[in-house]
């Protein structure tokens, strides 16, 4: 079947884990560098989310850790990727 950027609906990426601190992000904090914490670089997966309020996250687990930071629901919706658009369309 055809296959657009919606139907991506994870991609690989590179992302730290801190053994000090127990956490993977896609970066490290500051205090994680400058305290010379235990991180390294692997790969990992980022998964793409939807609140019904339209909100959208990006999760590396299998589910965003977070409630909505617009509406404050937990009821994230796994969706595609965001297809780039190369400009508004007006109208209709
Ligand atoms: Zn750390
Ligand atoms: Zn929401």
């Amino acid at each position: 079947g055809p296959m657009g950027m919606q139907s991506i609906r994870e991609q690989s990426c590179r992302v730290v884990t801190c053994k000090t601190c127990k956490y993977t992000h896609f970066k490290p904090k500051e205090t994680c560098v400058s305290e010379n914490h235990d991180f390294h670089w692997h790969n990992g997966v980022k998964r793409f989310f939807k609140c019904p309020c339209g909100n959208r996250t990006i999760s590396l687990d299998r589910l965003p850790k977070k409630h909505c930071s617009t509406c404050g629901l937990f009821k994230w919706e796994r969706v595609g990727m965001l297809k780039e658009k190369t400009g508004p369309k007006l109208g209709g």
